[in-house]
């Protein structure tokens, strides 16, 4: 306890029952649970098992198990704590039955689902202009977001289309392949403990206490999950910021933590003031920004660090200039004394990586990305799970479809639906399946699988000797790396070398004693894009703000702090609210700085296939120079010693066309052409002299 403030110490020695611990970035909440889960074991006897800490990502989850570990040593490693999801299904392994699934159930990622959903229109004859998959997914998503099953799930026409109904279908389909999907996790534990009263009451007594970090970021639906485990012992911790809810678009309710006194009475409430984390000079850049928002608890947050430097805030040609001016930026760091894991580039959008990513690579700075396409989300490693599911005994229909016709074995789109309906007629599941098509008696299109399903029978009998369980003989006689090499020699060796990755992934795991449906929860939970096995590396981190929530680094670099990045194009259509969303983003940006903190802003960006010419965020407004240092290149300028000082970059105003930015000019004199990028109005080009342009 000699290691947290007065504030921190009263939380986390506080007694039972609901504890609201309500502040600002930095200012030792995580710690502050640590600490809380600490003190109930050492201090009141609650055993590790008991006590149930909830994070928002895996990440989050491995950083507080090492603190436990460093502060109470091994019994932390007892505590039960992960993400909703993960402990969802922990909890449905358990009761799966209950529901009507088996308890080997798999989870289906992104892809198949993207592929599933398209799949349930295409059979019911909706083309993609009259609804388009993606919007039926975020339809149903956003149901089991607010708790709706299909059956309570809100009558919704679309263009004639009912929705309702179609959700219905996808979880029929769902639950015919076995599956369910990411959101489903968490509603059905839900449902589990709504209509099974002796699951609640099992599943209430597992636990006395419930912890949440980040809570500011729960949906409706996590909400119940919470309320309906915490129902009999009422000790429910949370710690949250509202300042810092960025996942309003998928759901999440801020009220749930404005609210948290009122829903649960009696509840204890501790207010942290002191920042830890950054120096004065990122905190007073970071208030600046989030004070602007209206609708918000008002929160004190005095630094406890030294004044620091300033804030930078560097404007740049285009992404490729603002890539190597980072790159530039973070040498100057390394030269400092920083370690590269001690940096992070976090952007808005998953996109931008890729100009960031090429120029690391060429100044051969050492980087990883946290999330876009993960490991398990490549082609070879779907495939290569697929048959290493199917050989051990825990492959579904899906993952049969998958790889029937890879390699080619001649089974068309007809063949596979061929196949679909074979295996659903036989009642079996799909493993199960192929010792009978092994025998030769599943007929139709499985002929084509009788050689492939005979040697996952045999092989079965050898795989309790090999490390890996098979994987590698079965990829190597199923054809299937050979068919690799018909993608060009490089492309297939690094396709090699990911599964040599996944051989030496799964022998570890194999070494814990974990069963292969242990083994598959894992790769599906890490699907989510978090996977990391290179996390004690000394690389640069690149990740999305969304991702960086919870994290902190010495150095942060915020790319693309630009209207149309951050706010973020869609947000704009949210108005007001998704304005705010965005600038609290910026704020979880900022606040993950403890010492050195650059914002960059490029005049042209490609994005998406086009190229944009962007206005610097609207936030920068807020960010006076005295708070945040600008660094232009200083504007060539034009001539005239009227218009000194305005030149490529600066921020002007016109009487008809409003704000806007300066992006090229040409000629000289009174003949000077100025091209504006105006807010409002698009790009213009104007003579200089008539223009009656204003700089601001
Ligand atoms: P966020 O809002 O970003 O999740 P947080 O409130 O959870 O932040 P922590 O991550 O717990 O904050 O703490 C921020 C930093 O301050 C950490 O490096 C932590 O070790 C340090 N810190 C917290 N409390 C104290 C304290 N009382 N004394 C010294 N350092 C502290
Ligand atoms: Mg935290």
């Amino acid at each position: 306890m000699a290691d947290l403030n007065s504030a921190q110490q009263a939380a986390a020695e506080a007694g039972n029952g609901p504890q609201l611990i309500l502040a600002g970035a930095g200012s030792g909440k995580t710690r502050t649970i640590v600490h809380r889960i600490g003190h109930l074991i050492s201090h009141r006897g609650i055993a590790p098992h008991r006590i149930l800490a909830v994070t928002f990502t895996n990440k989050a989850a491995a950083e507080l198990k090492a603190r436990l570990s460093q502060l109470i040593g091994d019994d932390g490693g007892g505590v039960v704590s992960g993400t909703f999801h993960a402990i969802s299904l922990r909890l449905l392994r358990r009761y799966a039955e209950a529901l009507g699934y088996p308890r080997s159930f798999q989870v289906i990622d992104a892809d198949d689902q993207k592929a599933l959903v398209k799949r349930i229109l295409k059979q019911a004859n909706i083309a993609s202009d009259r609804l388009h998959p993606s919007y039926l997914r975020g339809w149903i998503e956003h149901c089991k977001h607010a708790g709706q099953t299909a059956e309570q799930a809100p009558a919704c026409d679309w263009n004639g289309v009912d929705l309702r109904g179609l959700y219905h279908t996808y979880q029929q389909q769902l639950r015919e392949h076995e599956r369910m999907d990411f959101s489903d996790l968490i509603l059905n534990c839900v449902v589990l403990m709504r209509e099974h009263a002796g699951i609640a009451e099992a599943l209430q007594r597992s636990f006395d206490h419930v912890l949440v970090d980040e809570y500011q970021d729960t949906n409706p639906v996590q909400h119940e999950w919470l309320t309906l485990l915490c129902t009999g012992h009422r000790n429910l911790t949370v710690v949250g910021d509202d300042d810092q809810s960025i996942y309003g678009w998928r759901g999440a309710d801020i009220r749930h933590i404005l609210e948290f006194e009122r829903i649960w009475s009696g509840a204890g409430t501790h207010r942290l003031e002191e920042n830890y984390r950054s120096t004065a000079a990122i905190l007073d850049l970071a208030n600046a920004v989030i004070c602007k928002n209206e609708d918000r608890h008002d929160k004190c947050l005095r630094p406890t660090q030294e004044q620091g430097v300033p804030p930078q805030w560097k404007v740049c040609n285009d992404e490729y200039d603002e890539a190597r001016k980072i790159a530039v930026q973070l040498n100057a760091w390394c030269d400092m004394g920083y370690a590269w894991q001690e940096m992070a580039i976090l952007y808005r959008s998953n996109r931008q990586s890729l100009a960031l990513e090429q120029i690391l690579r060429e100044s051969s700075l050492p980087y990883r990305i946290v999330g876009g396409v993960g490991f398990f989300e490549r082609l070879e490693i779907k495939d290569a799970l697929a048959y290493w599911a199917l050989l051990n005994r825990c492959g579904d229909g899906l993952q049969l479809l998958r790889i029937c016709n890879r390699p080619k074995r001649g089974i068309g789109t007809k063949g596979q639906e061929q196949l679909a309906a074979l295996l659903s007629a036989s009642g079996l599941r799909a493993h199960e399946w192929l010792d009978v098509v092994a025998d030769g008696k599943a007929g139709g299109a499985a002929g084509k699988l009788v050689p492939i399903a005979r040697l996952i029978v045999s092989l079965r009998d050898e795989i309790g000797n090999m490390p890996d369980r098979g994987l590698m003989e079965l990829l190597e006689r199923s054809g299937y790396l050979q068919s690799l090499q018909a993608m060009g020699e490089i492309e297939a060796a690094g396709r090699i070398d990911n599964l040599h990755t996944l051989q030496r992934y799964i022998e570890l795991t194999m070494e814990q004693e974990l069963t292969p449906v242990e083994f598959m929860d894992r790769a599906a939970l890490l699907q989510s894009g978090e996977e990391d096995s290179r996390d004690n590396e000394n690389t640069v981190t690149l990740m999305s703000l969304h991702r960086a929530k919870g994290l902190e680094f010495d150095c942060v670099i915020l790319p693309g702090v630009e209207e149309g990045l951050l706010p973020h194009q869609r947000s704009l259509d949210d108005g007001e609210a998704g304005i705010a969303e965005e600038r609290r983003l910026l704020y979880v940006g900022i606040t993950r700085a403890r010492r050195q903190l650059l914002l960059t802003t490029a005049r042209l960006r490609r994005l998406f296939g086009e190229t944009h010419y962007p206005l610097p965020s609207r936030f920068i407004k807020d960010m006076s120079p005295a708070i945040l240092q600008h660094d232009m290149p200083t504007p060539q300028p034009m001539q005239d010693e009227s218009e000194a000082g305005m030149g490529i970059g600066s921020s002007v105003c016109h009487p008809s066309f409003g704000e806007g930015v300066i992006t090229d000019f040409e000629g000289a004199g009174d003949a000077i052409r100025v091209t504006v990028q105006f807010r409002k109005a698009g790009i213009k080009r104007l003579m200089l002299k008539y223009a009656a342009l204003q700089a601001v």
